[in-house]
């Protein structure tokens, strides 16, 4: 139950003023209904209405004193109502374009003394406003302030500040959280800082360095931090199957691990034998070699008797772990089975059933395995490949096919420290930081589009195989389609059937046609969308066209080239660009300078923000009102460390200032965690 006194900020804006149901309905599409809602729509700008005297030199906003001297009605749709004035900067006239005559006729009476605020112009010696925001007969009525509200298209922003300005007053005074670091900081207290960034004084105000922001996104991001702090604690108290490693399944593998694989190992391994349930995330590098680890963690699982789950993004991967992961286990006698949407009637039946009788030991697959019908005898070990891929809740319903199961994450986005603490804080963390010996730099090049086709005779001379992916089109799945098979057509009039096709909405069987094709050779081209951007392995491809580059995220682009310089043989990555933008330049710079993904993506953070680094709704990253973790990553280490000392002091948070916590927790909609509190 959320405590009493938050309980006003979780009403409806109804009972305010001037809110009725049309409003209300509008505020939701905008921001939401309740008072807290409004709240965290936050002001983006500041207009300032300075009063003048003087015509200003360029278009400005200013509030001035004028006398209506007259008027002229349109005689044509497409002509202004014009109001003509004088004031003390000479002569004046007020454009209304689409205005009732006789609305206008009842304000702007001649002879009266009017007071008119709006961005003045000043044309051949007129001074003129077109459309006034206000015209009012006090001058207290206009605000010399303005905060600007982001609105969506036929909004208006006075209802937005109107409304703030009635709620700001009856806001409560909550206890602090965190005294000696809004102490330490000079942090107004939550209910100043609500009202100083809704009520901005000057420019700089807006940013995130001031201190009721800076106050706010702190309130954010320890919320956050004791959320991932609970889910955690509760993810650790279940008891998980203890698998002990015997080292009865042995493979032989063509390598030696490396030793940031015999590291992360060794930390799975130990996870696995305690009977504490695993949450683990294995981090690395594009190629440097997770699939592996995750296979020697199955065998542990496999030779204590129990099942393991093994899920991948995309067809495609499922089905090149299965035949890897057979072929690693060919003299073991281990059981693997494929699931994914294709298999059908009787096929899946007889599937389902080996699955629930514990004859299936590793079970690869899609989305598919999340299925009610898939059930286990024992599911010791879920591992989920590309895991930002996935949703919560997809990973949630892995994880809950059986109770205590060991949890493996893996994923190849390395991401800056900063965003490790909030995007895998509920997890533990095993980074593979080294690629296999032997590996060759790859050579990144980057060359306008308009050197295709010069590209293309070039890649005649060469016997390299080529993935060429092609761009992405405005949001749209289909017009990404278009793009590629325009690509293909023209890469087919010069190396024929040579040429192979992927992309997302192909039929499974077709893709694995095309993907077979490659792997053996048949075709020395795949033209793509970005399909193949996770997980595929094909050691032998050594060349990695990109259209539009510049189109794409930096972390995919690194994703999309570590597909090639798998092999022995040197490899180059291409990247063709259209138009470039001078952070787009910078970005494909970084790219070229660098081949670690941990650098790259600090960049990335850098030059985009966080949203954008992974793709905000892959990421499973939380969005934030406020917190903008490319400028306040220090301040999420500050909250990081706050959280574990207050969960620590007060693990239920039954003190004064656990209480505080808490509320901070309902105001950041974190319910579900402050549950786990309870059931804990
Ligand atoms: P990723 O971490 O990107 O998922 P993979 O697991 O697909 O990488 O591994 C990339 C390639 O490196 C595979 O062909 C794999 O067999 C190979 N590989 C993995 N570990 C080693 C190693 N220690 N030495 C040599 N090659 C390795
Ligand atoms: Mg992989």
């Amino acid at each position: 139950m959320r405590p009493d006194i938050l309980i006003p900020l979780f009403a409806s804006v109804q009972s305010f003023q001037g809110i009725g149901a049309k409003l209300s309905m509008w505020l939701e599409k905008l921001c939401g209904r309740r008072v807290i809602d409004v709240l965290w729509h936050l002001p983006t700008g500041l207009n300032e209405r300075p009063v003048i005297t003087q015509a200003p030199i360029e278009p400005h906003l200013a509030t001035l004193q004028m006398t209506v001297m007259g008027y002229e009605v349109p005689h044509h749709k497409k002509q202004p109502y014009v109001v003509f004035g004088s004031w003390v900067g000479g002569e004046i006239q007020l454009l209304f374009f689409n205005y009732h005559a006789s609305f206008l006729n009842k304000k702007f009476i001649v002879g009266r003394t009017l007071w008119v605020s709006g961005t003045v112009i000043q044309e051949r010696g007129v001074t003129k406003i077109l459309h006034p925001d206000y015209v009012e007969a006090e001058k207290a009525k206009i605000p010399e302030l303005e905060s600007v509200y982001p609105l969506k298209a036929g909004a208006n922003g006075k209802v937005v500040r109107r409304l703030i300005e009635q709620i700001l007053p009856t806001l409560p005074n909550l206890a602090e959280e965190s005294p000696s670091l809004v102490a330490k900081y000079g942090w107004p207290s939550w209910k100043e800082a609500m009202c100083q960034v809704h009520q901005p004084k000057t420019q700089a105000d807006l940013l995130p360095t001031n201190k009721a922001r800076m106050r706010l996104a702190f309130d954010e991001l320890l919320a956050d931090q004791v959320a991932l702090q609970l889910v955690r604690r509760y993810n650790k108290r279940e008891m998980g199957l203890a698998l002990p490693f015997q080292n009865n399944l042995v493979l032989q593998l063509p390598f030696s691990l490396t030793h940031a694989q015999i590291r992360c190992l060794k930390e799975i391994r130990e996870d696995m034998e305690s009977p504490e349930r695993m949450t683990r995330l294995l981090q690395g590098d594009v190629g440097s070699g997770k699939t592996i680890v995750a296979v020697l963690a199955a065998l542990q699982a496999v030779e204590n008797g129990a099942q393991v789950a093994f899920l991948a993004p995309t067809d495609i991967l499922a089905h090149q772990h299965y035949e890897k992961v057979k072929t690693f286990c060919a003299l073991l006698k281990v059981n693997v089975g494929l699931l994914t949407g294709r298999e059908k009637g009787r096929t899946r039946e007889a599937l389902l059933q080996e699955i629930v009788s514990g004859k299936v030991d590793i079970l690869i697959g899609t989305h598919a395995l999340l299925e009610e019908n898939v059930v286990f005898k024992k599911l010791g070990l879920a591992i989920i490949d590309e895991q930002h891929r996935f949703g919560v809740r997809q990973r949630l319903a892995l994880a809950e096919k059986e109770k205590g199961v060991n949890v493996l994450a893996m994923t190849a986005t390395p991401i800056p420290r900063t965003l490790a603490l909030t995007a895998y804080g509920d997890m533990d963390v095993s980074i593979l930081n080294e690629k296999p010996a032997g590996r060759q730099p790859i050579e990144t090049c980057v060359m306008p589009l308009s050197e295709v086709e010069r590209l293309m005779m070039k890649l005649k001379e060469n016997d390299s195989q080529v993935y060429w992916v092609c761009p992405l089109v405005a949001d749209s799945e289909s017009s990404d389609l278009m793009a590629a098979e325009k690509r293909y057509q023209s890469l087919q009039k010069i190396f024929g059937s040579q040429v192979g096709l992927i992309h997302g909405q192909m039929k499974a069987v077709e893709k694995d046609a095309a993907m077979t094709d490659f792997i053996n050779g048949k075709t020395k081209i795949l033209v793509s969308t970005t399909v193949i951007e996770v997980g595929v392995d094909v050691p032998s491809a050594g060349v990695m066209v990109v259209e539009h580059a510049e189109r794409f995220g930096l972390a995919t682009l690194h994703q999309l080239r570590g597909r090639v310089g798998r092999g022995r043989e040197k490899a180059v990555c291409l990247l063709l660009y259209g138009r470039l933008s001078e952070t787009g330049r910078e970005r494909l710079k970084v790219l070229r300078e660098s081949e670690d993904g941990f650098k790259i993506a600090e960049a990335d953070l850098r030059l985009r923000g966080a949203g954008e680094v992974l793709g905000i709704r892959q990421s499973g990253l939380p969005l934030f009102h406020l917190a903008d973790l490319s400028l306040q990553g220090e301040l999420l280490e500050v909250a990081h460390e706050e959280a574990i000392q207050i969960l620590k002091e007060d693990p239920k948070l039954e003190t004064n200032r656990g209480q505080a916590v808490k509320n901070m927790l309902y105001l950041f909609s974190k319910e579900k965690e402050l549950y786990l509190l309870k059931a804990g």
